[in-house]
């Protein structure tokens, strides 16, 4: 005779022995079941029929004894090709149906296939003539809740046939069904028989068992009888034990269609994140603050940092200010304009300029307004990298007369003469003083604080010290550096030089636009360190909550991880499942937090606050949500993986 499909040899099986009573509840079973074998299991309750089951299923590891399925001793085989039994040979029916209530029936009964790696336009064909051929075409969308028991008992045989179920092992699959369900079932499995598969059927009533070719009775956990077995030979294509077990040598290394199982975990974290929507929102708070805050605090930071340097940019990186010092009294200093020609003679210094000004009533006409009026000498469009657009800068001659003229920036025209009108010609009053408009300066759309950098007055310094402040000392001195690069020693090289010509005094006070600004970004660096930290914390909070939401699914969702594998499922696809649902949930935590800042920043930029959203920082607060996903996920994903399927499948 050929190969037995399965033989099993003196199986024992032993519950508890540590720390509840030792309890034998297969005590020696030996048989063996032939392809194209009807067989009914019967026995009374309690007497090991389904322990017997889920040994045959290879759910469940016996103590000790034998099993050889086609040949192979199953204690030898690992995870992966124990899944695959589950998946390719197996096919379940049990009492309790086990159907995943969060699946539609139609997505039941293709779950195998999805580990078995089918191409999902097969599969959902083949899922639906299945389903049409037990009677449930116009029920393939209902959820389980949403079936009767006898439809959802089709359901799961339409599940166990879905890979071949060469084997179809039913578990008293009768026994929550009404009679005539129940017959509708029975007829089922006998034209599964016939058709060539084989069936294993356990039952305590032996009525149902008498539709079966051969009765095996059972009682405390031993065979009691066994009819003879006489499997029909004209069973057409009838399983060879053989090529059973070919194809699992082959096949259980056979990997899995990752992107229909990536589809279908996806769609499965959706819907268990759907449904328990207002929990998982609380627990992603924290990934949200986390999210956002590093984002938005991330764009204002690079905000400010870009006004500053925008700020630089438009008036020269190489300027340094030159002024006495007026905050203690004995060290009170003056630097005076024989200071300025020296500073001038100086080979790192390209420019000089003395400045005094101050704010000043100008008027023209019936209009008057406060601007800045400064005394600069002829370098100032040079230095401030800043031309005149309409008429002409003053010249040496007018400096050296003190000639009452003025170049004016953008909005003073704008205020004094009109938008766009032409002023040049016309007469300011400035400080009761009349100076002719002879130039526009180019806009600069800068400003520092309140300072619009085009509401400014541009006169002759000589103009300026004698006519409006009647002082001869500059207020400040502003000097160019031959080289933005070498500003550092420009500095030095002043420095020695006041202090020779003022006695060893340091009186004055010596500053560039570069150190101040360096000042400031070394404040908001400590301030964005600080904030990065309680992002830190945020996303940390966040990852625990993922976990803690993980744990509460898997603890949940045991009696799925069982059902799926049952179906077949490797660990692996177990673990990633619920990697991806972890992935999923911070993703979503990320989306949302991203969203959030976006709308927060908006409102910064409503309120004038400068925010620059960088691409790079949002990516990389994406990608610390996912990552916190993956890492907090991984503990109850593994976890999830790790369960014994007898266990979680008769889990509550
Ligand atoms: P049947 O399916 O024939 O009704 P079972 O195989 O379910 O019987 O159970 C047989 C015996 O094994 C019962 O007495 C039951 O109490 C015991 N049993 C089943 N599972 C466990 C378990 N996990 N731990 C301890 N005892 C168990
Ligand atoms: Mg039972």
């Amino acid at each position: 005779m050929a190969t037995p499909l399965i033989e099993l040899c003196d199986i024992r099986k032993v519950y508890g022995g540590v720390d509840s009573p030792r309890v034998e509840v297969l005590r020696g079973i030996s048989l063996s079941i032939h392809p194209g074998e009807f067989v009914a299991i019967v026995g009374a309750s309690g007497s090991g029929k389904s322990t017997l089951m889920n040994i045959l299923g290879c759910l469940d590891r016996p103590t000790s004894g034998n099993y050889r399925f086609a040949g192979r001793d199953v204690a030898e085989l690992d995870s992966d090709e124990l899944a695959w039994l589950r998946r390719e040979a197996f096919g379940f029916v049990f009492q309790g149906y086990h159907l995943i209530p969060s699946g539609s029936a139609q997505e039941n009964v293709e779950m195998p296939a999805i580990y078995a790696g089918t191409p999902p336009a097969e599969r959902h064909a083949r899922a639906r003539a299945l389903l049409e051929r037990l009677g449930l075409a116009s029920r393939t969308g209902n959820r389980p809740h949403q079936l009767s028991g006898g439809q959802q008992q089709r359901v799961s045989i339409a599940r166990a046939l879905m890979n071949g179920g060469h084997i179809i092992l039913a578990d008293e699959p009768t026994g929550a069904l009404d009679s005539h369900s129940g017959a509708e079932v029975m007829t089922l499995l006998d034209e599964l028989a016939s058709q060539g598969h084989v069936i294993i059927l356990i039952t305590h009533d032996r009525e149902v068992a008498a539709r079966a070719q051969r009765i095996i009775e059972v009682r405390d956990g031993e065979v009691v009888s066994d009819s003879p077995s006489q499997p029909s030979a004209d069973i057409p294509r009838q399983l060879q034990a053989d090529d059973l077990r070919q194809r699992l040598d082959r096949g259980a290394t056979q990997r899995g269609a990752w992107k229909g199982e990536l589809v279908e975990s996806l769609q499965a974290a959706w819907r268990v994140m759907w449904i328990n929507r207002f929990r998982t929102a609380l627990t992603l708070l924290g990934i949200i603050i986390g999210v956002a805050s590093v984002v938005v605090m991330l764009a204002v930071g690079e905000g400010s940092k870009r006004q500053v340097m925008a700020q630089m940019a438009a008036f020269g990186s190489n300027i340094l200010y030159l002024n006495g010092k007026h905050s203690s009294e004995e060290l009170m200093g003056i630097v005076t304009l024989d200071d300025v020609d020296a500073i001038g003679e100086l080979p790192q210094v390209k420019r000089v300029m003395p400045v005094i000004g101050d704010k000043l009533m100008v008027r023209h006409g019936n209009k008057g307004e406060q601007f800045y009026v400064g005394g600069n000498n002829t370098w100032f469009p040079e230095i401030f990298n800043w031309p005149v657009v309409e008429g002409s800068f003053y010249s040496e001659a007018d400096e050296a007369n003190g000639a009452a003229v003025a170049v004016i920036g953008q909005k003073v025209r704008d205020k004094m003469f009109g938008p766009g009108s032409n002023p040049l010609g016309q007469y300011l009053l400035i400080g009761n003083v009349p100076f002719q408009v002879i130039g526009v300066l180019q806009g600069k759309g800068a400003s520092s604080g309140s300072e619009d950098s085009d509401e400014r007055v541009v006169v002759p310094y000589s103009a300026a010290s004698i006519r409006l402040f009647g002082s001869r000392d500059p207020e400040y001195v502003t000097i160019a550096a031959q080289d933005s690069s070498r500003v550092k020693e420009t500095e030095q090289a002043i420095e020695r030089l006041m202090l020779q010509r003022h006695q060893g005094k340091n009186d004055f006070v010596l500053t560039n636009d570069a150190a101040l600004i360096q000042a400031e970004a070394r404040t908001q660096n400590s301030l964005s360190l600080m904030l990065g930290a309680i992002a830190a914390i945020s996303l940390l909070v966040g990852g625990i909550g993922v976990m803690n939401i993980m744990l509460m699914t898997v603890r949940e969702r045991t009696r799925e991880i069982g059902i799926r594998m049952a179906t077949g499922a490797r660990q692996r696809d177990i673990l990633r499942q619920f990697l991806t649902e972890a992935v999923m949930l911070s993703m979503v935590g990320g989306v949302t937090g991203i969203v959030l800042a976006l709308a927060i920043g908006a409102s910064l930029l409503l309120a004038d606050i400068a925010v620059a959203f960088a691409l790079p920082a949002i990516l990389g607060a994406f990608a610390c949500a996912v990552i916190t996903g993956v890492v907090f996920g991984f503990m109850p994903a593994r976890k999830a993986a790790r369960l014994d399927p007898v266990k979680a499948l008769t889990s509550e």
